[in-house]
């Protein structure tokens, strides 16, 4: 159930977007010294563009805000980028263009240390190359679904030690050991809790649960990725199915005794928790709170709810 990743096989476009120029796909290669090490500081953005079939348009869902994040992961990492947010907006336009995009796609700029690298820790505002690649992918919007979670043991990573807010690759060795975890007991994925024993996230998707109503989310502080996602839904309850939305602290129990849990983020879009260690959430199966979200968010994201298409960037003129 993971809406981002290319099915096995698929084509890669023809080409990606690297620091400064479009390239093709095969040569876009470094050398096999500038691996490792370079990648430490990296930072990255999952952003996705969506088809609208009866428009024959691409739009790219909240490309400021996702570029906007960039930039503040940029500098907490401390590293140095010569490509303003501008420049790598119109090179995100610049690159679906080239690879004539007329399909739901992925697409992830990310950094990493420029040339040779042999310092484990690089120094502060060491300057990094940038690369933009993108990937065509199937939505699973409008069908019925869910996963089975467990919590985990491994704490999630916290603002004084792997800031979560900072979008790293790095970070999501947490996710992995965690998802590792869970797997082993047979559920699909982790939810992590922070070093005071709330509710953060998932790996790859913040999360949200539904009581009387009302749909209630950790606070920024928890301990969380700042997502575009949990932004826009909290957006979307109040204004467009008139619910209220609370961020607060959430207790392990309270995800027990929800009506419903999901999942949201770029890449999962809403995915319904069916089961938390073993118990049912709700009657187990994708809740009518979901649903619902889910139908709004697919009807935004696609540009067809014109009341928020200032946040959908149409591609093709
Ligand atoms: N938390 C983590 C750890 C993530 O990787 C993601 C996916 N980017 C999210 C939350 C959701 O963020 P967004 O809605 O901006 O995709």
């Amino acid at each position: 159930m993971n809406s981002h990743i290319p099915a096995a096989g698929a084509p890669n476009p023809a080409f990606l977007w690297r620091s400064g120029n479009l390239v093709t796909w095969e040569s876009a290669t470094v050398h096999v010294n500038a691996a490792g090490h370079s990648t430490v500081s990296s930072v990255f953005e999952g952003i996705k563009a969506y088809w609208n079939e009866a428009e024959q348009q691409l739009y790219v869902f909240r490309l400021r805000e996702h570029l906007q994040r960039l930039m503040e992961s940029i500098k907490i990492a401390r590293v140095s980028c010569p490509w303003s947010l501008e420049e790598i907006e119109a090179a995100t336009q610049e690159l679906l263009r080239a690879n004539n995009t007329r399909q739901d796609t992925y697409i992830r700029p990310w950094t990493f240390l420029k040339g040779i690298v042999r310092e484990m820790i690089a120094p502060p505002g060491a300057e990094v190359e940038l690369a933009i690649d993108t990937w065509g992918f199937k939505s699973h919007m409008l069908t019925e679904r869910g996963c089975t979670t467990g919590i985990t043991s491994w704490t999630r990573i916290g603002d004084n030690s792997m800031p979560p807010r900072l979008k790293a690759f790095a970070n999501y060795h947490n996710g992995r050991l965690a998802l590792a975890e869970v797997r082993s007991r047979g559920m699909d994925w982790p939810i992590f809790l922070n070093d005071r024993h709330k509710v953060t996230e998932g790996i790859g998707a913040c999360l949200a649960i539904v009581r009387n109503g009302v749909l209630i989310t950790p606070e920024i502080a928890s301990g969380i990725l700042e997502s575009i996602t949990r932004d826009s839904f909290l957006r979307l309850f109040p204004e467009v199915l008139g619910r209220p939305v609370v961020e607060r602290e959430v207790d392990r129990t309270e995800l027990y005794v929800a009506d419903e849990v999901f999942f949201m983020g770029t890449g999962w879009e809403i995915l319904p928790i069916l089961s938390i260690d073993g118990l049912p959430v709700g009657n187990g199966k994708m809740g009518p709170v979901a649903q619902e979200m889910d139908r709004v968010y697919h009807d935004v994201v696609r540009g067809m709810d014109r009341r928020f298409s200032h946040w959908c960037s149409p591609v093709w003129s």
